[in-house]
């Protein structure tokens, strides 16, 4: 019997099917696939990935990405409606991040597939931008060690150097002197995350931005995950530093559309101070034989309803709604962070936000996430330190949620004393933790192996 997903089910394809099947047959197996999954997340026990998690707000996008799905936003003359979207999309965003307090730019900015998507083009408009203007020829790019790794992937990908800050242990924040003694003459820019994914932290953005400006260099401000919370925070109470355009030196911010803005997967928002950023990386071709051709990123053809549906969910959240959720989100994290804290066992990374990571100085944290799987908890495992990190979403703000959570970790937190003193080692380490003394060859030489094993089995079919 194979593993294949749904083998034991439906028919696995591997060559177009001679004749088409009836509309309704295939809507009905995609239906009970769906409704399989669902209920995984739905309980509000997975870390992240379903931000809002509504099943009506998610039909309402559904609507709202049918009418334009079909549709290629590059063809703006047959699809006006798509420069409506993208343009109040931007406009709207450039709002939150404060972008009116800007005197010395003219922002702009452009909707991206997702938060790599807005990472990777803010490199190459750094890149392009200092070569242009600045005459850098072998770029290079600072980042602190909790940055994402589309960070790693674009300095990759179009050839800059990647320089990794350490963290402050304690805060989870950049190493500010570091940061300094490591720009350069080929300094394109350097970023700090608000927040970051691994702690929630928020870098010290102002420290940041005055280094930037005094050095020359941009500053893009990773909000990915929080541009669609953190600007709601200080008005709800919470104490978290200035990370928007109000910052003199912020050079771009990434806002992900498809986390906390509730749109469909597929859309985020790379904002910049000024639009010769944005500029620096338009692809023009005026030669082809097929036609004068130009984008405005790196993606070609890309989907109007993305764009509709990302659109929709602002205006009909409003700020009423964004600042609504962002209080239930908050105070979920708050809960659930005073619940961890309860445990003098166990320990939070820093001062995080809505996402949050704790790990212990007296057992492996893995023990906890091996006690809490079985119950339904999902948590991303973290290395260097072992940590386990819980990214709250809406699902986490149903009634029950945190009261579960605060009940099940102090059976989890039990149960790793007991393992420890058992001297049996965690079954997640094995996937999650880090390798002990770095990465080695072999480590290397493994993980590729890994890698190629993963695709392998993600994208290939049962042998027949
Ligand atoms: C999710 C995330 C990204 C990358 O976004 P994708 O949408 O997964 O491509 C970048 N930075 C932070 C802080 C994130 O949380």
């Amino acid at each position: 019997m194979s593993d294949f997903p749904y083998a034991d089910r439906f028919t696995v394809n591997r060559t177009l099917p001679e004749q088409g099947r009836p509309r309704e047959e295939v809507l009905a197996e995609l239906r009970e696939m769906a409704q399989a999954e669902d209920p995984t997340w739905e309980t509000g026990k997975v870390s992240g990935t379903m931000y809002c998690g509504d099943h009506e707000h998610y039909g309402f996008l559904d609507e709202a990405f049918g009418l334009f799905a079909h549709v290629n936003v590059l063809q703006r003359d047959i699809c006006p409606s798509a420069t409506k979207f993208e343009g109040e999309v931007i406009a709207m965003a450039l709002d939150l991040m404060h972008a009116d307090a800007v005197t010395d730019g003219d922002p702009a900015g452009m909707v991206t597939t997702g938060g790599t998507g807005s990472i990777i083009h803010a490199l190459l408009a750094y890149r392009e931008h200092a070569a242009k203007h600045r005459g850098v020829t072998r770029p290079n790019f600072i980042k602190p060690e909790t940055g994402h790794p589309a960070f790693d992937k674009g300095c990759h990908l179009f050839g800059i150097e990647l320089r990794k800050a350490p963290i402050d242990p304690q805060t989870a924040q950049a190493d500010i002197d570091w940061v300094a003694n490591n720009i350069d003459e080929n300094t394109i820019a350097i970023m700090g995350s608000a927040c970051n994914y691994g702690y929630g932290t928020v870098d010290p953005i102002p420290e940041l931005g005055q280094l930037a400006a005094e050095r020359g260099v941009g500053l893009h401000v990773d909000a990915c995950l929080g541009g669609f919370v953190l600007p709601f925070a200080n008005e709800l109470g919470y104490d978290v530093p200035l990370f928007d355009f109000r910052v003199p030196g912020v050079t771009s911010i990434s806002a992900d559309n498809h986390k906390y803005g509730y749109a469909l997967k597929g859309a985020s928002t790379l904002l910049f101070r000024d639009k010769s950023y944005r500029n620096a990386q338009y692809f023009f071709l005026p030669d082809w034989t097929g036609g004068k051709y130009m984008s405005p990123g790196i993606e070609g053809s890309r989907s109007g309803g993305l764009i509709a549906a990302a659109w929709a969910s602002m205006v009909q959240l409003g700020r009423e709604g964004y600042l609504r959720y962002a209080k239930a989100i908050l105070e979920t994290a708050s809960a659930m962070q005073d619940a961890v804290r309860s445990h003098p066992e166990l320990t939070i990374i820093g001062s995080p936000t809505f996402c949050f990571s704790f790990r212990s100085e007296e057992f492996d944290i893995y023990h906890v996430a091996d006690a809490m799987k079985p119950k339904g908890w999902r948590f991303n495992g973290q290395q260097y330190p072992n940590a386990i990190h819980m990214a709250v979403t809406r699902p986490q703000t149903q009634p029950g949620v945190v009261a579960a959570f605060a009940a099940d970790l102090a059976e989890a937190v039990e149960y790793a004393k007991a393992q420890t003193a058992a001297g049996q080692t965690p079954v997640s380490a094995a996937v999650y933790g880090g390798v002990p003394g770095g990465m080695t060859a072999e480590a290397a030489q493994f993980i590729e192996g890994f890698m190629e094993h993963i695709l392998d089995t993600q994208q290939s079919l049962p042998p027949l």
